[in-house]
């Protein structure tokens, strides 16, 4: 079921029917607050109103269209300078895909997308707060962390992603666990092939713990992205045999996704931060989401039938 999903989330013909279904905006709703900016300024004030720490997402991901590449990165850039205006920074960061900036791009992507993470990290840097670079799938992580690489020169505050359904992640995290990195450690929401990946759940919850280990004893400041009980509960316990200060540290969970949770790690002193997808590119974003959980498929398939 999950790698049928995600084998529509890049069918152009399925992205139609799905995208164009009456009812679909409706359900979208619940992990996207909305279409525009304004949106999720909106959105962000509120979380941010209630404690909660922002990662916004401007929706849009492998760009074939240089127009679009720039017009994704001007899109960050405008609702920077909002977010800034607004006082709504540092709570609030941003995530960019590289692939929305040009990273999928024929001859000189990587260095397109070079380019335009620059001036967005430029941007975030002059409004007082900082990029996450969000990791995409696996023939896509050589480049990305070149990229941070070459971006940390000038901004060291900018954050990568590690995956750890993938075999190699618990090496990339020794690598990344200096003084001042930001790491968010998630699962991984691409369908990849096992020669790369543990497809084996256990597998890949039992990586996520080692990875985990090696972050929380670096220098580092480790991004606990998960809404898995278990890891959550394993997680708050090396916080405190790693003697973690709640500056040095956070939990990240997804628009949408456990907000009970997201509230009840709040009100136990950690930060907590939302990350908040807007735009009406929506489509393979939402897609993950439903192959994530069966239980929302048939949410989504109850609402197309108009019964949700
Ligand atoms: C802040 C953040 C940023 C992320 N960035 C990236 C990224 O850059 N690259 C990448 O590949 N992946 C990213 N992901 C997605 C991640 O890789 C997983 O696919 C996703 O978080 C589901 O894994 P899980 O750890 O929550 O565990 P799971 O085992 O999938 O879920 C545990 C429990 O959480 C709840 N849950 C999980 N997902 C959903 C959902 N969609 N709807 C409703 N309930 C749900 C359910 O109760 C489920 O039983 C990110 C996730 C987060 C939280």
């Amino acid at each position: 079921m999950r790698s049928l999903i995600l084998a529509a989330s890049r069918n152009t013909s399925v992205e139609r029917i799905v995208a164009t279904a009456p009812l679909s905006r409706n359900v979208v709703h619940r992990f996207v607050p909305g279409p525009s900016e304004h949106e999720a300024v909106d959105a962000t004030r509120r979380l941010v109103g209630e404690g909660l720490a922002v990662s916004l997402d401007h929706l849009g991901e492998d760009t074939t269209d240089p127009e679009q590449a720039a017009a994704a990165a001007k899109a960050y850039l405008s609702i920077l300078d909002r977010l800034a205006s607004e006082g709504l920074t540092p709570e609030a960061e941003v995530s960019l895909k590289l692939s929305a900036v040009g990273q999928a791009l024929p001859g000189d992507g990587e260095a397109i997308a070079l380019e335009h993470a620059h001036l967005v990290c430029a941007a975030a840097e002059r409004a007082g707060t900082a990029v996450t670079l969000d990791m995409e799938d696996h023939t896509t992580t050589d480049s990305t962390l070149r990229i941070l690489g070459e971006l940390r020169r000038d901004f060291p505050s900018t954050g990568a992603v590690l995956q750890s359904y993938l075999r190699r992640t618990e090496g990339d995290c020794r690598d990344l666990a200096a003084a001042g990195s930001r790491v968010r450690l998630c699962k991984g929401a691409y369908d990849e092939p096992e020669s790369v990946a543990f497809r084996d759940r256990g597998q890949v919850d039992r990586s996520y713990v080692r990875c985990l280990n090696v972050l929380m004893a670096g220098a580092g400041r480790p991004m606990i992205a998960t809404h898995d009980p278990r890891l959550i509960a394993i997680a708050r316990d090396r916080v405190r045999a790693f003697g973690r200060s709640p500056e040095s540290y956070e939990f990240q969970m997804l628009y949408g996704v456990r907000p009970d949770e997201q509230r009840r790690l709040l009100a136990e002193g950690h930060t907590v931060r939302v990350y908040t997808p807007y735009g009406s590119d929506w489509y393979g974003y939402f897609m993950r989401r439903l192959a994530e959980r069966p239980a929302n498929v048939a949410f989504f398939l109850r609402a197309l039938a108009g019964r949700s």
